[in-house]
């Protein structure tokens, strides 16, 4: 019995090539083609902005925090349901995170909160420094109603978008309203570089400083001379040969996660207690992860049940994020509301969604679902449903 994974990286046909060119070029530090012809395809992704490339999504974030000047003592808004990633850098520079909670409707900051804290805040002279809105797992938030609120108080928003590649916000590339936009090219993301990230800005003056601080801040002098606490966060020009290739196929890649999602919605149609997040309609949601929501009774299994008999099936699933402001090592943060986001963490389960998975492999993760689904049914002496009929 193969593993299924989670949501494993999908190689095309050239990333071989350009990595090879950059072998046989001799270009395989941070500087080279490889890394200008991947920052000028993702910019095209995005409107035409500056973008930089760097060794990961959570150094993008952490230059974007001090392009913003978010330093010690200041506070930062940011989504609480989220990777850690998304609100470590907040951290790194000595500023406090304030973790705000979903909504119901795309499961991202909500909005009305957002406004509701920073009325508040503007009242008590205690403004945020920035709001980090995350676009989870391929879903936009929604950016109209959050920059009104952030535009009134004159709040930057950052867009973590390290999980929403290929996402769409009225039709548009999310990463790119904002001042600041960040992505991710993790090994478990839509498109990998093995590991690495892209800072998009609306400032090509930031874009410079950014690529600055992401080389040690060094001077442009012959010997090492330096102004600035600097960093080792650019990109490889070997990666970004995996880069090009990859985006070259990112399209047919959200067409696979989009497809696995609503296969796995139709195969649960006629199981209770099994729904499929929700798919905002202001926007393209690659469902670059299947992410399911589980009402217990009705299903007849807990989320955990449902792990524990996947995982006794060699297929990897896994909880929605556990929020940020329920985390040990956040447990001093400031919070705002919060219960929705750990309802969506007791209830959520993300199943597999490689663009890679087979329609056989997608059909193993099916049956145990609709097993599950059906034996906690028959045992409680509920009504039976034919389902073997319609699982082929
Ligand atoms: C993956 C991820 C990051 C961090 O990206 P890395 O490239 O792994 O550093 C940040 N935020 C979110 C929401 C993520 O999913």
């Amino acid at each position: 019995m193969t593993r299924i994974y989670l949501s494993a990286p999908h190689l095309g046909d050239n990333e071989e090539k350009y990595v090879r060119e950059a072998f046989a070029t001799n270009w395989v530090s941070t500087v080279g083609p490889n890394i200008e012809a991947f920052e000028r395809a993702f910019s095209e992704r995005v409107g035409g902005l500056p973008c930089v490339a760097l060794s990961s999504g959570t150094a993008a974030i952490h230059l974007g925090l001090k392009l913003l000047g978010v330093g010690a003592g200041d506070d930062v808004l940011c989504s609480t349901l989220t990777f850690a990633a998304s609100a470590n850098p907040i951290v790194y520079q000595g500023a406090r995170p304030v973790f705000v909670d979903s909504d119901r409707a795309s499961w991202n900051v909500d909005p009305d909160l957002v406004a509701e804290t920073l009325e508040a805040r503007a009242r008590a002279g205690k403004l945020p420094k920035a709001l980090i809105v995350v676009h989870l797992y391929g879903q936009s938030a929604d950016l109209d109603r959050l920059e009104a609120a952030c535009e009134r108080f004159d709040v930057p928003i950052l867009e973590d978008a390290a999980e929403a590649l290929g996402t769409h916000y009225r039709g548009e590339q999310v990463g790119q309203r904002a001042p600041l936009g960040v992505f991710s090219f993790n090994g478990n993301k839509i498109i990998t570089t093995s590991g690495g990230g892209m800072l998009v800005t609306r400032d090509r003056a930031w874009a410079e400083k950014a690529r600055y601080w992401a080389t040690q801040a060094r001077q442009p002098v012959a010997w090492y001379e330096h102004e600035d606490v600097g960093f080792n966060y650019r990109m490889s020009n070997v990666l970004a040969g995996i880069g090009r290739g990859q985006l070259e196929v990112l399209e047919e890649r959200v067409a696979a996660r989009r497809a696995n999602a609503f296969r796995y919605r139709d195969a649960f149609a006629d199981c209770p207690g099994i729904e499929l997040m929700p798919q905002a309609p202001y926007g393209r949601h690659t469902n670059w992860l299947s992410v399911f929501l589980l009402d217990e009774a009705a299903f007849g299994a807990s989320r955990d049940e449902l792990l524990a008999a996947l995982a006794a099936e060699e297929i990897e699933g896994r909880p929605v994020w556990k929020p940020l402001h329920a985390q040990p090592v956040f447990a001093s943060a400031e919070r705002v509301g919060g219960a929705v986001a750990e309802d969506l963490f007791a209830r959520g389960i993300c199943l597999p969604s490689s663009s890679n998975m087979t329609s056989r492999e997608q059909e193993r993760v099916i049956d145990v679902v609709r097993r599950v689904a059906r034996t906690r049914t028959s045992s409680a002496g509920a009504s039976e449903r034919s389902w073997t009929a319609s699982a082929t």
